[in-house]
């Protein structure tokens, strides 16, 4: 170690040729990056770990998710909506100039690519299914980091162009989630939030059930509040924006509480852990897809040891760079190695009530907490 073993045996730098803290496998050691609740009632609570049970004998689950930000790549569209809002939310005429200048992207051809079927087609493959986020296209009070695709905007999809509504209601009928990717205002306002879900709903002809917040926007006083008036069963937004790891300490659906009264609110919260922007994003830990793929199997490993559930979540529109959608179809492989049920927020919600485990885990917070 002190003559730098670790940094010669990686090749991992950031972009000024660094060695950095999360470089160094010793990062992982650190108890944000362990289920630590979940370490806590296996061993304390005796047989807690044969009261966990996970559909045809699982071992544990993968809640597996995307946030649909963007529905065509170099799309001109969303960037002429984008540059026209970060313009009217410009503070000086300087900042506006700036803003009107990125017009400069539209020399970017828009790219035919389909953004969904090949992750519907790798969980399929597996066994597996997924919940893709939506964002909707009525929002009441935009911020200029929202996404701005609409329902009527085209895509390409299994070989054809059609638009985001016609290939979201192909989805569902797949037998995929689709929930809402709620705006950066609604993380703090349950009417818009209900605006939004009610937005999605309309497109899809159907009601939803799990949202998860656009860029992870989530104040713990606030949103879960929010989500619950506006109607949602289950959140995934419980996680950091920039890093990965177990904000909460547990990696079990677990049901959100009303900070003052302490009562539950009827949310389940199931937590996120792993993600591709905080892996693989050049201004976050920006590893090698290596490095990336042995912390995603390290995290991976610490729960199914308790039998837990892994949040997953990888971006579609990232389809312009195949080295991150080539280390979710790694990370899929080595869920299936450890026999683990690749899910939906809602298939997760519908077992884990289902079963009587929301009253399980409950009691055995108690008895735990009473104890220290
Ligand atoms: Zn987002």
């Amino acid at each position: 170690m002190l003559y730098g073993a670790e940094e010669i045996e990686s090749s991992d730098r950031d972009e000024i040729g660094n060695y950095e803290a999360h470089h160094s496998p010793r990062r992982w050691d650190a108890s944000l990056y362990r289920p630590v609740v979940n370490e806590a009632l296996c061993g304390k609570v005796s047989g807690w770990l044969d009261r966990i049970r996970w559909p045809e004998g699982k071992a544990f689950a993968a809640c597996l998710t995307h946030d649909l930000d963007s529905v065509q790549i170099n799309s001109r569209r969303e960037l002429l909506r984008t540059i026209g809002s970060l313009v009217r939310h410009a503070k000086n005429p300087g900042e506006k100039l700036r803003h009107c200048l990125s017009v400069a992207g539209l020399r970017h051809r828009p790219q035919n690519v389909d953004l969904m079927t090949p992750w519907i087609e790798a969980e399929r493959k597996r066994g597996f299914r997924s919940t893709f986020f939506v964002f909707p296209t009525r929002v009441r009070r935009r911020h200029p980091r929202d996404c701005t695709y609409t329902w009527s905007d085209p895509t390409w999809y299994r070989g054809r162009r059609c638009s985001v509504r016609e290939m979201l209601r192909d989805v569902v009928k797949l037998g995929w989630g689709i929930g809402l990717h709620g705006s950066l205002h609604s993380a703090l306002d349950a009417d818009l939030l209900r605006e939004q879900k009610e937005d999605v709903e309309e497109c899809l002809g159907r009601a939803i059930w799990s949202t998860r917040q656009h860029n992870l926007r989530f104040d713990v006083l606030r949103t879960p509040l929010a989500q619950v008036r506006a109607g949602f069963q289950t959140d995934s937004t419980l996680g950091f924006n920039r890093d990965i790891g177990f904000r909460n300490g547990i990696a079990y659906p677990f049901a959100l509480k009303d900070p003052s009264s302490g009562e539950p609110i009827g949310l389940l919260e199931i937590p996120l852990v792993l993600h591709d922007g905080a892996l693989l994003r050049k201004d976050n830990l920006f590893l090698g897809e290596d490095s990336a793929y042995r912390v995603c199997r390290l995290l991976i490993d610490r729960v199914a040891a308790t039998k837990g559930v892994i949040t997953l979540l990888w971006h579609p529109n990232q389809m312009d760079d195949l080295r991150w959608f080539q280390l979710y179809e790694k990370v899929l492989d080595y869920i299936v190695e450890k026999n683990g049920w690749g899910a939906t927020p809602k298939a997760i919600y519908d077992w884990w009530t289902g079963q009587g485990l929301d009253a399980e885990l409950e009691r055995a917070l108690q008895k735990v907490s009473r104890e220290q």
